[in-house]
């Protein structure tokens, strides 16, 4: 069985800037796994390249053991990316936007598993409403959806709770937690220890594009609040 997640020596740079510097850790299917870092640590840059939307430098990711760059569309088909910005087209209804998405995937025939996304994410009385008319929580869940349409086994959340209130939190983390349970791999970013701390296995710490640390829960809370003071004062 592959790595769900393997990153090989990544290193990305913009310019001067050293984004991502040697960067190898894996995730093994089935982990609810957190990459935590400050702002501008190299989270999303990462991310990014786990999705294939940016080269690396260097070094080589496969998820699910297919190459990002050799093998790009079964790398792609097995992963769920739930970026961090809000994209897509406001003039779509949430139904269309699924199938839209759904086609880019190659996937015609594809409704009876929107039906089940929409149930699922509270969106079934609002199949029918244009994006632009929903509030931002109710697009978060739209973005979710959307990355799961052809149900990749690893899904990667870009810090799915940066400005969303407490319910939709809440909701979200109760829906990630079912779905890692059902055997999906999860990665989130996020700038919080205690929102990784809570919610998974094994966290990774990025800091100006380079892995400072990688643990397991148990052994993070063992070093409790002592890290959690370290990590905020070089944060
Ligand atoms: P945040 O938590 O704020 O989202 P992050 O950990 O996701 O931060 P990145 O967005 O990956 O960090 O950015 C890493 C660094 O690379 C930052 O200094 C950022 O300004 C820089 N950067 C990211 N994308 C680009 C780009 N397209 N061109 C130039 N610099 C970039």
């Amino acid at each position: 069985m592959p790595s769900a997640i393997e990153i090989q020596a990544v290193s990305k740079r913009y310019g001067a800037l050293q984004a991502l510097d040697d960067v190898s850790f894996r995730v093994e299917s089935g982990e609810f796994f957190a990459l935590l870092g400050p702002n501008g640590a190299g989270k999303t840059t990462l991310i990014s390249a786990m999705a294939g939307l940016s080269r690396p430098d260097s070094g080589s990711i496969r998820i699910m053991g297919h190459d990002v760059v050799r093998d790009f569309r079964a790398a792609r088909m097995s992963l769920g990316v739930v970026p961090q910005e809000l994209v897509f087209d406001p003039f779509l209804s949430v139904r269309e936007t699924l199938r839209f998405q759904s086609g880019y995937f190659g996937l015609t025939r594809n409704d009876d598993w929107i039906d089940e996304l929409l149930f699922k994410l509270g969106l079934a009385d609002k199949a029918n409403a244009n994006l632009r008319a929903l509030s931002g929580g109710m697009k978060r869940r739209v973005m979710v959806a959307q990355a799961l349409v052809h149900r990749p086994p690893v899904m990667v959340l870009d810090e799915p709770t940066a400005g969303v209130d407490v319910e939709l939190r809440q909701s979200l983390w109760a829906f990630v937690k079912e779905l890692n349970e059902a055997g999906h791999t999860i990665v989130l970013t996020t700038h919080y220890l205690e929102e990784a701390e809570t919610l998974c296995n094994r966290i990774a710490m990025l800091k100006r594009g380079k892995l400072v640390a990688l643990e397991s829960k148990d052994k993070l809370l063992q070093h409790g609040k002592e890290r959690e003071v370290a990590f905020k004062l070089s944060a």
